[in-house]
This record gives structure tokens, C-alpha cells and sequence, in this order.
């Protein structure tokens, strides 16, 4: 017997879901990609996206993931054997690093703890060290979607500022861009990137990065640049070299509509928005928790994300099967532990088009299948987050 009958929920922090309006907007012809509409369609969301990395600088587009986004920084900033410093708090500053690496730079990781945000003094101290200047660039996630950590971006920024460290500070913003506030100028950050398919509700495919113009001075003299990823081969008046070729014309038409949808909404109602259903997922983990085998992974409560929660589970009790039993009973997706949490935990996603009832649908399904398989968990987490809802969504 299953309850599994209707649309799948994939709370998976990526790929999540997409906004019907979204998968409409891409159901018609391409565009003449060298007309008027194509160009209009172009600056709108390159204008656009710097607005949402509140960036007076510039924004790139390129049909990449998260991981050809990573590239595109490395190659536009970097030379090889340039030092840069990543800031470990989970598994994706330290994947950008080894791209880093692989390119030729020489990277160095500033130990951190998969439990834990990164400490802002510790980067200051490390910085003031390096009294000749050799790192040349800070590589770390806002969210860490392995993890769940948020990390205090702003406080990393006056941290890098206080040290006068002269470093590009270098942002992942994949998980967090448009659910969590981002203040690329105001924060004193060189370069973010993103990508389409987590809070920003849009198709895979699309990788986002913004530059402010002492990154672009930097780039004039990277010696990593190549032809696809060049920011320099993008610029002019020429349309179709925003994408160094035919321009990912559908992914486009989806972006402009999310984009759209949470401009509609309010980027603030929807940080808000993200907040309190960050909150109801907390809040009923922390009652699972007093079963003593499901905990929270990210030991401090300010430094949980509002995006993802990773929740571990332990005395000898695997995610596995509580995870098929959502799938293949209840119809919602759970994300698996990654890295150095395979099989020690799980994820609930709660990010990007993402409300009430989709939420508490999926911590009421794992609490179904928290009882069904009689994994030992505190009674009322279901309870604990509508009390909180209701207390907080006011009428
Ligand atoms: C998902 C993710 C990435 C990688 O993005 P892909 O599109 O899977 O390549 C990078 N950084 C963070 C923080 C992510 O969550």
C-alpha cells in the first residue's frame, strides 16, 4: 500500500521546483537570436541578475551548472600557480578549490568544520599573516548544501577589510541567491556566482557570475582566461558573444519568468518567506531530536541556513531506508547525506518555490515514515512547526 499517488515533491536541495508559470514560459518557438526581442531579453536578465547580487558590477551568463560557473571565476581571475585560500565549512568551497587546483592554482584550505559556520577571526588571523601578499583570492560558500551552514558572508568581508588584505573575496552563492539576502558591494565582495536550478526555481543549466570592476582590472592579466568562460570575449556590442555562441534561448525565457515571480513577490517577503519555513523545519527537528537519534549537524542555530537543513541520524540507525519510505510511500523526495555525511544523514530542502503546505507535506511524511519504520524520535514535530506558523504568519 502506498499514499504516493499524485504530483512527487522533490525536496532535494537541487534540482528543486520549478514554478508552473516557469516550465510554461519556456513551451514556444526560439527566438531569431539575433533580434530585437533576443537582445531586450539579454540585458533585462543581465541587469536583473546584478540586482540580485546587489552588484553595481557586471553579470555573465554561460549554459553551465554550478561547477562551469566555479571555472568561469577561476579562469577570469586566476593565474596559474596563484594562491588562493578556500574557507572550509563543508564539501563546496572545498569542490571549487579543487577545481581551483586542477587549473593550476595553488590552493590552500583554511580548516574548518563540517558542523560549523566559518570563524571570521580566523580568516583575519590567517590573512595577517601573509604579510607578502601571496593569496590572491578567498573562495567560500554563503550556504553550504552539504552541511546546511549559513555563513556570515558580511562579517568574512570586514574580516578581509580589517586584515587590509588586498585578496579578491570570491562568493557561492548556489544555494542561497534570492532566499537568503546577498550584498555583493555593500559586503565588500569581488566576485559571486550562482546557478538556475536551486532558490532561483529555473531548469539546470544556466551558471550566473558577477564581477565588480577591481575583478575586472584583476582579469585583464589572468592567465587562466579561455575562450568560453572570457568576460573580455562577452563584452561589446555584438549579442551573440554574451554566450560565445547561440544563446540557451528556453533557459532563458524560464529565468526571465522566475526571475519575474520573485521580483513579484519581494525579494525581502521572500527572504521572509524562507525564514519562517526554515524555522518550521527546525523546529520540528529539534523535537525529532529528543530521540536521541536525529540531530541537527550544524551545531549552532545561528548558523543554520534557511535554504537546507542537514539533519544526521545516528546509534546505528541509516537514512536509507526512512528515505525510500518517503519516496516510494509518501511521494516526497528527501536529499541524501553527501561527502563526509554519506549515509550518517539527510537533507530537507526548503528552498526556492516552496510554501506552506509543501513544507509541512514533507515533515509530515518523514514523521509518517519516522513512525512507520520505528526509528526513536520525540512525539510533536509536526505540531512544533504549524505552532510556529501560526504564530508567526500572522492574519
Ligand atoms: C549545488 C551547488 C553547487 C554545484 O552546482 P551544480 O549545478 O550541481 O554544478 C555549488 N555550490 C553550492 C553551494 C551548491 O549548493
Amino acid at each position: 500500500m502506498t499514499v504516493r499517488a499524485g504530483r512527487e515533491f522533490l525536496a532535494i536541495p537541487g534540482p528543486t521546483t520549478m514554478p508552473d508559470a516557469v516550465l510554461q514560459a519556456m513551451h514556444r518557438p526560439a527566438l531569431d537570436i539575433y533580434s530585437e526581442q533576443m537582445i531586450n531579453l539579454t540585458e533585462s536578465l543581465l541587469r536583473d541578475l546584478s540586482k540580485l547580487f546587489a552588484t553595481r558590477g557586471k553579470s555573465y551568463i554561460y549554459i553551465a551548472n554550478g561547477h562551469g560557473a566555479w571555472e568561469a571565476v577561476i579562469s577570469n581571475v586566476l593565474s596559474r600557480g596563484d594562491r588562493v585560500l578556500v574557507l572550509e565549512s563543508g564539501r563546496f568551497a572545498i569542490g571549487w578549490g579543487e577545481a581551483a587546483r586542477a587549473m593550476g592554482a595553488d590552493v590552500e584550505v583554511l580548516k574548518g568544520d563540517w558542523r560549523r559556520a566559518v570563524q571570521p577571526a580566523e580568516v583575519e588571523a590567517r590573512l595577517r599573516a601573509d604579510k607578502t601578499h601571496s593569496i590572491k583570492a578567498i573562495m567560500v560558500a554563503q550556504v553550504d548544501t552539504a552541511s546546511g551552514v549559513w555563513n556570515d558572508i558580511e562579517a568574512i568581508g570586514k574580516a578581509i577589510k580589517a586584515a587590509g588584505h588586498p585578496a579578491l573575496y570570491m562568493v557561492d552563492t548556489v544555494a542561497s541567491l534570492g532566499c537568503m539576502p546577498f550584498a555583493m558591494d555593500d559586503w565588500g565582495i569581488d566576485v559571486a556566482m550562482s546557478g538556475s536550478q536551486k532558490g532561483l526555481m529555473t531548469p539546470p543549466g544556466l551558471g550566473f557570475v558577477a564581477a565588480n570592476d577591481r575583478a575586472i582590472e584583476v582579469h585583464k592579466k589572468a592567465g587562466l582566461r579561455t575562450p568560453y568562460w572570457d568576460w573580455s570575449e562577452r563584452e561589446g556590442s555584438e549579442h551573440y558573444r554574451r554566450y560565445c555562441g547561440t544563446a540557451p534561448v528556453h533557459l532563458l525565457f524560464a529565468l526571465r519568468q522566475a526571475i519575474d515571480m520573485i521580483y513579484e513577490e519581494g525579494l525581502e517577503n521572500a527572504y521572509r518567506r524562507h525564514r519562517l519555513l526554515g524555522e518550521a523545519v527546525r523546529r520540528a527537528v529539534a523535537v525529532w531530536a529528543e530521540g536521541q537519534v536525529l540531530g541537527f549537524n550544524i551545531a549552532d542555530a545561528a548558523e543554520r541556513s534557511d535554504t537546507v537543513t542537514t539533519v544526521t541520524m545516528g546509534n546505528g540507525h541509516d537514512p536509507a531506508p526512512l528515505l525510500r519510505y518517503c519516496k516510494e510511500k509518501c511521494g516526497v523526495v528527501i536529499g541524501v547525506g553527501i561527502g563526509d555525511l554519506q549515509g550518517k544523514a539527510f537533507r530537507i530542502a526548503h528552498m526556492g518555490h516552496v510554501n506552506a503546505p509543501m513544507v509541512l507535506g514533507t515533515l509530515g511524511s518523514i514523521e509518517v515514515g519516522l513512525n512507520a519504520l520505528d526509528i526513536p524520535h520525540g512525539k510533536g514535530g509536526m505540531e512544533a512547526a504549524i505552532e510556529w506558523l501560526g504564530e508567526s504568519v500572522t492574519p
